[in-house]
């Protein structure tokens, strides 16, 4: 069976619910290879139980030091050698654009923000979520950038080693070099665009995120937020979903105090069920709800959050 390279996401040394997602899919493909940017040893086990005989380790020094080119560059140099059937990713912005740049390079078949892959071709949710598209890369090799929360991760252990991917790569080729770094502070809740439930607000919170955050905090989800909460100063730009912002998918979203313009629901009509609080009953975000609930925020979600916090007890 052919190789497919799985191009591993690890934060604070675990290994991301999205690349195991990947993982399962790529074992519709072939035989999944993760690759690994740095240490890859104490990797083995989760990536071997969802698949990955082969793990690939990239531990370069200059991975840190600049921007991206030398991921590319080893990414590059892996494909070569190993000549895979498909290269998949998770679609965050760092890989949108190394797999852009793979693609030059390979005259690869490129698919971005694929919600499915399949032996017979992936399938994208384009404008807004009002279109579907299907295709197949006919030319080429298939890099597939895929969403968070496309599919269930499915265990399939096998035992896992870890090879030296033998790369070279050079500072005089690398592109931007990183300065500084700082961290981000973190809020403890999982982060937007991975989040299996997002609870967001808008303009309709009136700038008290505090119901916002308890609901979320209840379920274990993200926050997100409107352009027009975040342009108030309300929340910070980097939890704005829509057009402009974030594009999240996932399993639940719920919208509180969001008319629904065009321009967020392309962030967010994707989610697999939409439940939204809004005190306007013709409020545009309830022509797509799986749920609405027309009341004042302020009110619905802390007799919400407790009617959680009373089931989980
Ligand atoms: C080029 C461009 C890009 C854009 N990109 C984005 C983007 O990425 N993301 C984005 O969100 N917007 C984006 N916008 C802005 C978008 O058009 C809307 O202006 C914005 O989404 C409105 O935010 P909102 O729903 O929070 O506010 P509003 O439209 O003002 O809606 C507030 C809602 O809250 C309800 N409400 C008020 N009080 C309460 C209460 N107490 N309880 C319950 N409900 C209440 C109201 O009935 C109303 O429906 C963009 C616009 C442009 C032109």
């Amino acid at each position: 069976m052919s190789n497919v390279i799985v191009v591993a996401e690890v934060h604070d040394g675990h290994v991301t619910k999205p690349t195991l997602e990947l993982l399962t899919l790529a074992r519709r493909l072939g035989d999944p290879i993760a690759v690994v940017f740095g240490p890859a040893a104490d990797l083995t086990g989760v990536l071997g139980e969802y698949g990955a005989a082969t793990v690939v380790e990239v531990d370069d020094p200059l991975l840190g030091q600049y921007l991206l080119t030398p991921q590319t560059e080893a990414l590059a140099q892996i494909i070569s050698a190993r000549e895979p059937a498909a290269v998949l990713m998770s679609a965050t912005m760092d890989n949108r654009e190394i797999a852009g740049r793979l693609a030059v390079r390979f005259d690869a078949g490129l698919i971005t923000e694929a919600v499915d892959v399949t032996a017979e071709g992936t399938v994208q949710s384009v404008f807004a979520g009002n279109w579907t598209v299907r295709a197949e890369v006919t030319k080429g090799l298939p890099i597939i950038t895929v969403k968070p929360n496309t599919c269930a991760p499915e265990a399939a252990p096998v035992d896992a080693t870890v090879e030296p991917a033998g790369v070279s790569l050079d500072a005089a080729t690398s592109g931007a070099r990183i300065t500084a770094s700082e961290e981000k502070r973190a809020s403890g809740r999982p982060e937007l665009t991975e989040a299996a439930i997002v609870v967001s607000g808008g303009r309709g919170t009136g700038g008290d995120f505090s119901a916002v955050e308890a609901l979320a905090d209840e379920l274990g989800a993200a926050v997100g937020a409107s352009r027009a909460a975040v342009d108030a100063g309300w929340y910070p730009h980097s939890y704005q979903v829509g057009q402009t912002g974030k594009v999240v998918s996932p399993q639940l979203y719920i919208a509180n105090g969001i008319s629904g313009a065009i321009q967020h629901r392309a962030g967010m009509q994707t989610s697999k069920a939409i439940v939204a609080v809004n005190k306007d009953e013709e409020a545009p975000i309830f022509e797509l709800v799986d749920l609405g609930i027309v009341g004042d925020l302020h009110t619905v979600l802390p007799a919400v959050t407790e009617g959680v916090r009373k089931a989980k007890s």
